[in-house]
């Protein structure tokens, strides 16, 4: 999915970006407030991870200026292990999880899923589409029991459409799902992978609404 990462301290962006992009995750950064709001203002993000320290102000404005204007993008706060007071203004603000630092980037990922899974609405942490069974915690694929070796890429397409299989995504929504700024998009990118995914597996996996976009169809 698409992701902002809010942090002023480039080492642990740097790091936490790179995990939430071996697993298939587009991350954008930012490093100051102002700069988060841009990007919440012009991108539909999965999830917001947010700092709250940052060197022109606190993370907390871009919270409430989200909630204020009817945003629910999940977004997980990020504090030092002594304020416990920001992490309950953070709650009290509308965040939906937080995690302290210094925290285990496996940890963060277990996070980010869960609360992608609850804002789903889905309690088990599989979705099945007759043969095709998906774990996205492990970003892994199963057709018919045997795993089935997906590019990033091709993986968030799956996952987008997986995630709400009743909704049909159209192009444009699944370029911004897949991909970060400044990574070059190939005009037909979309086509490409849907086609390499139905090759993998089989061509009902994802059906084409003509004149809309995409949906989850069944293997
Ligand atoms: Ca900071």
């Amino acid at each position: 999915m698409r992701l902002l990462m809010v942090e002023d301290e480039a080492d642990l962006a740097g790091a936490v970006a790179d995990h939430l992009r071996a697993a298939s995750h587009a991350v954008d950064l930012a490093a100051t407030l102002e700069d988060a709001m841009a990007a919440a203002r012009t991108t539909a993000y999965a999830l917001i991870l947010l700092d709250l320290r940052l060197p022109d102000g606190d993370g907390l404005a871009l919270l409430r200026s989200l909630r204020d204007r009817g945003d629910a993008t999940p977004v997980l706060i990020v504090t030092a292990r002594d304020r416990i007071t920001e992490r309950i203004a953070g709650l009290d603000a509308g965040a939906d999880d937080y995690l302290v630092k210094p925290y285990h980037l496996d940890e963060m990922l277990a996070r980010v899923i869960a609360i992608l899974r609850r804002v789903d609405g889905n309690r088990t942490p599989e979705r099945r589409f007759g043969a095709l069974r998906l774990l996205p915690a492990a970003a892994r694929v199963e057709l018919g029991g045997a795993h089935v070796a997906l590019t990033r890429k091709e993986w968030a397409v799956l996952d987008r459409l997986s995630r709400r299989p009743d909704l049909t995504v159209s192009r444009a929504e699944l370029e911004d799902t897949v991909y970060a700024f400044g990574e070059e998009v190939e005009s037909n990118a979309i086509e490409v992978h849907v086609s390499r995914l139905r090759a993998k597996l089989g061509r009902g996996a994802i059906e084409t609404v003509r004149g809309f976009g995409y949906r989850m169809g069944r293997a």
